[in-house]
């Protein structure tokens, strides 16, 4: 079996000008397309067989509509399109466009442009057109060289040339300017065939290379693998190969050009396969002994056949039939189906989609989430919608399921995104610069907007859900995240919207329950909601505070009393002591006239000495209540910081006293009490 090449055939841009091509064949005719719409004879028949001719100037486009093929054209002859054709429909590749935007943005900024590319090639015609007309195209090295030297150079490159030669022509262009600026505009189509085609002739020891003669990336491709060693043929179809090419035992490769449609590539391989085993058998031929043996295998292999030109022309003729059909049921690439799922394996899943053939789901193509098997996802005799991708070589058509989930996801995801929509999101992981989330598609949340300050540690938030709000959504990308969320305007909404509700509410006057955020050595600011106020260290009790951590810690929650509101400035000052009950109010509870109690000795005057008999309740022992003989001065009995006994002769809370006695407390005992205050 040859080895074929990983990337192979139609390109994207290949297949985007076709599908406008068949979409604008749907409307009514006549269409034309100006040149042929790929450098592919068959898909110019295939065309021609659904009402689109190819036609070379476009005068002869007068009232019809005219598709632009994928190569691109000059402004000169877009505009004369415009104004001849009866509709334009525009399928020059986006790779192709970006090359003639940067030669006229080049040209218009003072450069001279050269074109790495074949001055005979559509494609280089269009860009030398938007270049003004002042582009130069070189092919070789050779023709490089005789560039004359500019000030300015930009070098561009035909999308289809080969990398190498790109660079040793850009190589060569370095000296001729004191500035030459090189964009290799080689499209990753291209690259990549090439790139594959190498890699498949590290293993074969012959390679077909498959291809219209008049495709210049088919050209390159046969030139990379030649420039391999490996002996390279170059053909259009596979009555162009010659079993003499392939030796018994000889392994062969295939590669496509970007223009070759995959019918035509598998009628190559197919007939590669046949000259494959008829060598075999020759060689199998040649060694058989026996005679009579001999005959008996000749019997079977030459049992009657359809004649394998026949049989290609054929199976090439009922894969058309079969596309034709598919397409007219709306089964094309890029169609969405219906489809009933008839069978799933851990690998994949088979899908009725009405149609001859049964559709496939591979596992990647399953679902948006990363699964371990299709059974996760559906079951038997579900219902579900799909994306065709393409048609398989044997007829079974590959499906998406992941393409319409994805299309559905983005459908809403881009309502929301115009709705300005709070959505929750799921971090998945950490990535260079951010966080991926999952928001029923894989977004990118950057580092900066996941939080209002600096994160540090962007691993602490997978897990989590966080609310979010998209701030770019671009289908068309493809490299990054289409989807850009953000945290950090969310949040910042909500801050905003806290602080406009906590001052048109906030008055003097009100209690509030707040969170002690910080501890100072003049007090605590209290997070009241998105906004913190001042508690202040006398406003914290009704008795002297050394320092506030001796009565609260940061993170306890509680009431304060609301002293003053300072809308200009933004302040608010908070007393706790207003709203806790202060120990005279509550005295009596305590305390009642009789009790023994003991207190400390906190100051002295001449008629008596006051003892603390709890933080903030002070008593007072009269002098003539300190002892049982007549004294001259308080000192005589008690100092300063004596412990003393005293027995309670009477409570008076309202003017905050308590009458003490120390001589009618000797030899009792104290009233067991906890105090509080
Ligand atoms: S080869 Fe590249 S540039 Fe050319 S049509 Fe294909 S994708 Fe576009």
């Amino acid at each position: 079996m040859p080895r074929l090449a990983e990337c192979a055939g139609f390109c994207q841009g290949v297949r985007r000008a076709l599908d406008l091509a068949l979409a604008a064949a749907a409307e009514p005719g006549p269409w034309c397309t100006l040149g042929p719409l790929v450098h592919n004879d068959a898909v110019v028949e295939f065309l021609e067989a659904r009402g689109i001719r190819a036609v070379e100037r476009v005068e002869e486009a007068a009232g019809s509509g005219l598709i632009i093929r994928s190569h691109g054209a000059s402004p000169g002859v877009l505009a004369a399109a415009q104004a001849i054709a009866r509709q334009v429909v525009d399928a020059t590749c986006p790779l192709v466009k970006r090359v003639q935007t940067l030669a006229r943005q080049m040209v218009q900024e003072g450069y001279r442009v050269v074109i790495v590319g074949d001055a005979a090639h559509p494609e280089v015609q269009g860009i030398v057109g938007w270049a003004e007309g002042q582009a130069t195209v070189v092919a070789s090295v050779e023709e490089a060289r005789r560039v004359t030297p500019a000030p300015r150079l930009a070098v561009l490159a035909q999308t289809t040339r080969e990398q190498e030669t790109f660079f040793d022509i850009t190589r060569e262009l370095l000296p001729k300017s004191l500035e030459v600026r090189a964009f290799n505009t080689i499209c990753d189509a291209t690259r990549k065939r090439q790139q594959a085609a190498r890699e498949v002739c590290r293993d074969v020891d012959v390679m077909v290379v498959v291809g219209d003669f008049k495709s210049s990336n088919t050209a390159t491709l046969a030139r990379v693998c030649a420039d391999t060693g490996v002996r390279t043929y170059r053909v259009e179809r596979a009555g162009d190969l010659n079993p003499e090419w392939f030796a018994a035992g000889a392994r062969a490769g295939v590669t496509a050009g970007a223009s070759t449609p995959e019918w035509i590539i598998k009628e190559v391989v197919d007939t590669m396969v046949e000259f494959e085993e008829n060598a075999a058998r020759d060689e199998a031929q040649e060694n058989q002994p026996e005679p009579q043996a001999q005959a008996q295998q000749e019997e079977t292999w030459q049992e009657p056949q359809p004649e394998p030109e026949e049989a290609r022309e054929q199976s090439f003729m009922e894969l058309e039939a079969e596309m034709a059909e598919s397409m007219s049921k709306g089964m094309e690439r890029g169609s969405i189906l219906k489809g009933v799922v008839i069978q799933v394996s851990d690998d994949e899943v088979m899908v009725d989609v009405g149609g001859k053939s049964e559709g496939v789901i591979p596992l990647r193509e399953l679902s948006v989430r990363d699964l371990r098997s299709a059974r996760e996802e559906v079951q038997v005799g579900d219902e579900i919608e799909v994306y065709v991708l393409r048609w398989d070589d044997d007829g079974t058509i590959l499906l998406s399921k992941k393409r319409v989930d994805m299309k559905k996801a983005l459908d809403a995801l881009e309502e929301k995104f115009h709705n300005r929509e709070v959505i929750d999101a799921k971090v998945v992981k950490s990535v260079k610069g951010g966080l991926l989330v999952d928001i029923g598609v894989v977004a990118f949340l950057p580092a900066s907007h996941v939080d209002e300050g600096f994160v540090r540690n962007l691993d602490d938030y997978i897990g989590q859900t966080m609310p979010v709000r998209i701030i770019e959504f671009n289908r068309a990308k493809r490299r990054g995240s289409q989807v850009v969320v953000s945290r950090k305007d969310v949040l910042s909404e909500q801050r905003e919207r806290q602080r406009e509700e906590f001052w048109s509410t906030i008055e003097e006057g009100q209690v509030r329950t707040g969170r002690v955020k910080r501890l100072t050595d003049y007090g605590a600011f209290i997070d009241l909601g998105g906004f913190e106020g001042l508690l202040h260290i006398s406003e914290m009790a009704h008795v002297r505070v050394d320092h506030p951590s001796d009565v609260l810690s940061e993170g306890d929650v509680i009431d304060v009393y609301i002293l003053g509101v300072d809308r200009e400035k933004e302040r608010v000052s908070l007393s706790r002591k207003r709203i806790l009950k202060s120990p005279w109010e509550t005295v009596l509870e305590r305390y009642r006239e009789g009790d023994i109690i003991d207190g400390k000795v906190v100051r002295l005057a001449p008629f008596g000495a006051f003892v603390e008999v709890e933080p903030g309740v002070d008593g007072l022992i009269h002098i003539s209540q300190l002892s049982h003989q007549r004294i001259e001065k308080p000192e005589d009995v008690v100092q300063v910081g004596d412990q003393v006994r005293v027995k309670i002769l009477g409570i008076d809370p309202v003017e905050k006293r308590i009458a003490l006695s120390l001589k009618e407390a000797e030899g009792s005992e104290a009233v067991d009490y906890e105090g509080e205050w």
